[in-house]
């Protein structure tokens, strides 16, 4: 295998899964091919890679990080649990089911950091081109080392992109916006809801980023939200302080109009628009081209690239499962690679990713599209040795935590839940999240300990 290389794009969860999971084929005794990861950032984790930073980094590449001060899981830590890593392994006590961003990029970088996974990663290292030899059967990469200013170029037999799809933001036009004299700014470039406080702000979009953007606002101290929807609203009861209004239909100076009649001033507008799958890397004919949605057309199994399976590329649907969704591509993805898995001629591959397309077709609630992802989990679990968990009741938990967010908005961040993976329940956080203004790993994980020892301290003062 060691002729074999493997190139692979972004160190991001999807990027270090792969890694992870060669590893765990080397650690079985096995012969794993030559690899070599790209990621154009100078630290792994990708979006859980905090960025202060909004439009260039250093080197004058897109900031590829869309998080922000503030942010916490969205969904329950049980839910995207490696199965090979648990949070009781990492942490050695249980933690809330709600961590903060900075204590879910510490859990990843803990499974890593045990490998030598490091020396496998070309940190500042953007992968600019890249173009595949019918006749030799090669990619050939064209990267910028962006340190030393310095272009070069690759061979690989393997092509892994992972390099995300919630980077670049999808902004549409709205007459008149060209003269709102407030800021303007896309989900991607928010950074935290400071700015906004005391303000009257509009979020366009009905997701995730307007629903946690507009709650972190509310949170922070803003005057008002207001949420302006295309298709769907979020539809959950609101707070005071936070409504859900129809389309904007355009703006006049900083009064928006909306299509129900409803107009109203405004001091900011953020933009909750979702991203573009861009792969500017990317000739034509190996694009993945596609929405964000459950199941991307072209990916035999939502990883091989139909017209050519060399290409896998990981974690390129819409996500309710993630990083146990890319461990189970990336399992699948290097049995592949290591001729442990076959895959059949492309006519099957055809109509089995057609199959798939009109099952996701025919999805209609929330319920049904955790089904769905479910349902596409299990099969991949089934053709590696990625170690099985149970699905059935991680789909329940899913379920849960959307009927929690039904109930409150603001308070289902405190529920907790327990590990398909250890059994553990998770522990109450010591405050509840409307309450809490710190993100930082540090307050959350010592918090309650500095408490006791304090109490012990005050009560020994008092016997004494
Ligand atoms: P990314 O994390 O995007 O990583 C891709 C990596 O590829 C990056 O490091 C990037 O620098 C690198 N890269 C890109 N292009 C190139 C190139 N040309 N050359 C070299 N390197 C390149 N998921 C959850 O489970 N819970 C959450 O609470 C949650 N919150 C989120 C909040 C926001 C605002 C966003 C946008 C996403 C959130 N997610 C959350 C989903 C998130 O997408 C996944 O958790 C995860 O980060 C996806 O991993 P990835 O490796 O596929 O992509
Ligand atoms: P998204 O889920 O793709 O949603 C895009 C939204 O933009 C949809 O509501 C869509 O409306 C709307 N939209 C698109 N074009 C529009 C237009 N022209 N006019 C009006 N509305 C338009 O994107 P996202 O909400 O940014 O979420 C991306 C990812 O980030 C998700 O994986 C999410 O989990 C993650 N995230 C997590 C957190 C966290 O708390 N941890 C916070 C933010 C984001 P339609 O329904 O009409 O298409
Ligand atoms: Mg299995």
């Amino acid at each position: 295998m060691k002729n074999t290389r493997i190139g692979i794009i972004g160190a991001g969860p999807s990027g270090l899964a792969q890694l992870r999971a060669f590893e765990a084929a080397e650690k079985q005794g096995l012969e794993v091919p030559e690899i070599v990861c790209f990621e154009k950032q100078e630290n792994w984790g990708g979006m859980w890679n905090y960025s202060w930073r909004t439009g260039v980094g250093k080197y004058g590449e897109p900031i590829h990080g869309s998080m922000y001060k503030y942010l916490w899981s969205n969904g329950p830590k049980e839910c995207l649990e490696f199965s090979d890593y648990s949070f009781d392994e990492h942490f050695k006590k249980p933690i809330s089911s709600y961590p903060p961003r900075p204590v879910l990029f510490d859990y990843i970088q803990g499974r890593i950091n045990k490998s030598n996974a490091r020396n496998y990663i070309r940190f500042n290292t953007t992968a600019r081109w890249v173009s595949y030899d019918e006749d030799t059967k090669k990619f050939t990469l064209i990267l910028d080392d962006l340190k030393n200013d310095k272009t070069y170029s690759e061979e690989f037999d393997y092509l892994i992109v992972a390099s995300g799809h919630f980077s670049t933001p999808n902004m549409p036009y709205f007459e008149g916006i060209e003269d709102f004299p407030g800021t303007v700014m896309h989900a991607h470039d928010f950074r935290g809801a400071d700015q906004f406080k005391d303000q009257n702000i509009l979020l366009i979009g009905s997701s995730y980023s307007a629903e946690d953007i507009g709650v972190q606002c509310h949170k922070h101290g803003a005057q008002s939200v207001t949420l302006s929807y295309r298709s769907n609203p979020i539809g959950v009861e609101w707070p005071d302080g936070i409504k859900e209004v129809p389309l904007l239909t355009h703006f006049e100076g900083d009064t928006a109009h909306f299509n129900n009649g409803h107009k109203e001033q405004f001091d900011a507008v953020i933009m909750c628009t979702g991203y573009q799958h861009k792969f500017p890397f990317l000739p034509d004919e190996l694009r993945l081209k596609t929405k964000n949605n459950l199941y991307p057309d072209n990916l035999y199994k939502g990883i091989f690239f139909n017209d050519l399976p060399q290409l896998m590329y990981l974690g390129m649907q819409d996500q309710y499962y993630t990083f146990n969704m890319f461990d189970t591509q990336a399992w699948v993805a290097r049995d592949f690679m290591m001729n442990r898995y076959e895959i059949p001629s492309k006519e099957e591959r055809s109509k089995d990713i057609d199959l798939w397309l009109e099952k996701n077709n025919n999805l209609q609630s929330s319920f049904d599209h955790v089904d769905f992802q479910t349902d596409y989990i299990k099969e991949l679990i089934a053709l590696s040795d990625y170690p099985d968990f149970n699905l059935d009741k991680v789909a329940d938990m899913f379920k849960e935590w959307l009927n929690d967010k039904d109930e409150n908005i603001l308070t289902y961040r405190d529920k907790t839940f327990q590990s398909v993976v250890t059994g553990t329940v998770a522990a109450e956080h010591h405050t509840e999240w409307m309450d809490e203004l710190d993100d930082s790993k540090e307050r959350y994980l010592f918090a309650d300990e500095k408490e006791e020892a304090l109490t012990e301290v005050e009560t020994t003062t008092k016997a004494i």
